[in-house]
């Protein structure tokens, strides 16, 4: 007999791949009580670095899956972004300030962690849920769907695990998105950019990061990952001939990024980069989510975080189906918001980036430089730029769930200080939201709501939370109302008047 505990033959959510997007799903779906079991076919979790860069809107996330502190406690955050000029002895050439962002946002900047840390924290994160099981060695290899569920097959056989849902997180050569036969449709850059990690034990660790080395013969950048650990990016203006790197080539970098002495290199390679998506992120009862669903530029680093926040969106969309909700209005409206916000924001704003910093001549890229200075320098217009690069800048647009006559459907919660009646330091709204759709009940002049439609209510008022920041009330126009919060931290309405709330409230909840 086995010591092995049985594996699960029936599972309510299934979710294909370990990577940063189906751990964060089986963690959203744990926190709101949903058991799911993730399969994935690497035989233990990621040891590389990859995505290095963890945005603001992926970091709301986290706080309210109660996992922000730790992921603070072991990256390295950056509130000023500050690109150092190494041809210049690292003077500035370019400075984001995120702190710009208090008002709306907490600790904003830029955390620095590799994403084999994140997968770390978030599978021990989701282990201790003790509500989902997660399966090495398990490669998904058939997937069929009936009006009633889908069943999938794993390579080593076995019964097949059947499921009420399937999410495809297996990365950008998806099996689950190849099996329900969608294109990958886009664009491949003709750049070849050159990663490294290089380790290095000299006075080169202390200096100011981020670098970067402009010639005409390409752009390379460089970034402390954590102490000792650097990350080298070479774009060369020309088409490198061979996928091979060699140490050469990383030690030339190495040395106009840093300056000369010697760097142990981790890992160096090659890499093809691209613009893709999915034309659908649902098929019946499977969806896709992350890398399966959709693929960027990496300059910008928001393409895992964009994964992170599909999650974030889907979670709560199958919980509500699972538990009797109007299933076709809930998942299709995950397709249309999620594909609206990669499309017109992530893809868009990675590929602008891509091509003006990174395909562009030398002189061309100068004058880009002193033109997005000139940019930043605008107060309103840095505003909008520190928002887009921090991923708070994207709101949905109307969906099967969020109706475009309701005001303020589909904005991101802002995250502004709170106090309490009795003069504490105050303490962020998203600190006081737990898992699942809140009401937010502003009123200064009116009592407050009796039998509010939900059971998680938020009384901003006298006696209650102030909100000094005016935020809430600004999305109210200034006056006393109601805002429904989704349990995706987006707004799904905002009203003034309590008569129909209740069928509001299940409307935009996508309850049957
Ligand atoms: C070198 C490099 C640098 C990068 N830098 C950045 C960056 O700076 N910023 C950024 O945002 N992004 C970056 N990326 C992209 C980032 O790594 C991805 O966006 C991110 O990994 C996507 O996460 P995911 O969970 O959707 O997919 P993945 O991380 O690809 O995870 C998919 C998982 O599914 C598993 N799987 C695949 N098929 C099956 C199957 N049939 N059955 C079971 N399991 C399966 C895989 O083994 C894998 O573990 C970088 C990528 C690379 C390669």
């Amino acid at each position: 007999m086995s010591d092995l505990p049985p594996e699960p033959s029936r599972t309510p959510v299934a979710i294909v791949g370990a990577g940063p997007t189906g751990l964060s799903l089986a963690l959203a779906l744990a926190r709101l009580g949903v058991r799911s079991v993730v399969l994935e076919k690497r035989s233990a979790p990621g040891i590389h670095s990859k995505a290095v860069g963890i945005h603001v809107r992926t970091r709301e996330y986290f706080r309210l899956w109660g996992i922000e502190e730790t992921f603070l406690r072991e990256g390295t955050l950056l509130p000023d972004f500050i690109l150092r000029n190494a041809a210049a002895g690292g003077k500035p050439l370019l400075s984001f300030r995120f702190p710009l962002l208090e008002k709306e946002a907490d600790t904003p900047g830029l955390l620095v962690l590799e994403q084999s840390e994140t997968e770390r924290l978030l599978l021990a994160a989701v282990e201790a849920t003790g509500l989902c099981e997660v399966l090495f060695d398990a490669e998904v290899v058939e997937l069929s769907q009936r009006d009633s569920g889908v069943a999938l097959r794993r390579r080593e056989g076995g019964p097949p695990l059947q499921a009420d849902f399937v999410v495809g997180c297996d990365g950008a050569a998806s099996f689950v998105r190849h099996a329900l036969g969608l294109a990958f449709e886009g664009a491949t850059y003709s750049l070849r950019p050159m990663l490294a990690d290089v380790r290095l034990r000299d006075e080169r660790d202390q200096l100011p990061w981020p670098r970067v080395f402009s010639a005409s013969r390409g752009l390379s950048f460089s970034l402390r990952i954590r102490p000792g650990l650097w990350r080298i990016v070479h774009l060369a203006r020309r088409e490198p001939e061979s996928d091979e790197v060699s140490e050469e080539e990383v030690g030339d970098r190495v040395e106009e990024l840093l300056g000369p002495g010697p760097a142990e290199i981790v890992w160096a390679s090659r890499f093809r980069i691209h613009r893709r998506a999915s034309p659908r992120f649902r098929e019946g009862r499977v969806l896709l989510a992350g890398d399966a669903a959709h693929i960027h530029s990496p300059v910008g680093g928001q393409g895992m975080n964009a994964g992170v926040q599909d999650a974030a969106n889907l979670a709560w969309k199958l919980a509500a189906a699972l538990r009797g909700g109007d299933r076709e209005r809930l998942l299709d409206s995950y397709d249309v918001e999620r594909r609206a916000v990669v499309v017109e924001h992530v893809s868009r704003f990675t590929d602008f980036l891509t091509k003006v910093f990174m395909q562009a001549p030398a002189p061309l890229r100068g004058a880009a430089l002193l033109l997005f200075r000139a940019v930043l320098a605008c107060p309103r217009t840095r505003k909008t730029i520190l928002r887009r690069m921090s991923m708070i800048g994207s709101d949905y647009p109307a969906s099967p769930l969020l109706d475009a006559h309701e005001s303020a459907a589909g904005l991101r919660l802002p995250n502004p200080l709170l106090h309490g009646s009795d003069g504490d330091n105050g303490v962020r709204l998203y600190n006081l939201i737990a898992p699942g759709a809140v009401l937010l009940d502003v009123a200064e002049k009116r009592p407050f709501l009796t039998e509010p439609p939900i059971p998680q209510v938020l009384r901003i008022g006298p006696g209650e939370w102030r909100d000094p920041s005016g935020l809430l009330r600004g999305i109210l126009g200034g006056r006393d109302g109601y805002l429904l919060v989704r349990p995706d931290a987006h707004i799904a309405w905002a009203r003034w008047d309590a008569e129909g709330i209740a069928e509001a409230t299940r409307r935009a909840l996508g309850e049957g």
